[in-house]
């Protein structure tokens, strides 16, 4: 099953985008691809759906230094929209940090750049950090406990 909880394979979801098979049709195909990417830890594809304007400042490096850290957990779509120039997906995505569990909840604006889907910017909304405990239920939703599980 695909990362990004499609619910579907990941042949036929997200790995065809990362392996540069397929290019997303939406944002949000993009913003699961991306997740997904996180997952598998491919900064390179992180990197480069980037929008142009945005890559220098978001560098390969930081990308890695953040995604060795995470261990994404946990992809919920809340809503996508559009405007003439951007699409917007509102997801959360939850990632573990050593016994830290971290929700990002965020809005992100994506632009249509060389005829391809690219992650502009986002708004973040504010989610609170939770210490988990060894007895506690992993946060992956694996229905085991965290020590048996990702602790
Ligand atoms: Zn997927
Ligand atoms: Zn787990």
């Amino acid at each position: 099953m695909c990362y990004c909880g499609s619910e579907r394979e990941a042949q036929a979801c997200c790995l065809p985008f990362i392996a540069g098979q397929k290019q997303p049709d939406s944002a949000e195909q993009l913003m699961r691809s991306r997740y997904s990417a996180y997952c598998l830890k491919d900064t390179g594809y992180i990197h480069r759906t980037y929008a142009q304007s945005k890559r220098a400042e978001n560098s390969e490096a930081s990308i890695s230094a953040f995604a060795e850290h995470a261990t994404f957990v946990g992809l919920e779509v809340i809503q996508c929209s559009e405007s003439p120039e951007h699409q917007f997906v509102e997801f959360k995505a939850t990632y573990l940090d050593g016994s830290t569990c971290i929700t990002m909840h965020e809005r992100s604006r994506f632009l249509r750049e060389d005829d391809q889907w690219r992650y502009l910017d986002g708004e973040l909304f504010a989610c609170p950090e939770k210490k988990i405990s060894r007895n506690d239920p992993c946060p992956c939703q694996s229905g085991k406990k965290f020590k048996k599980c990702h602790g």
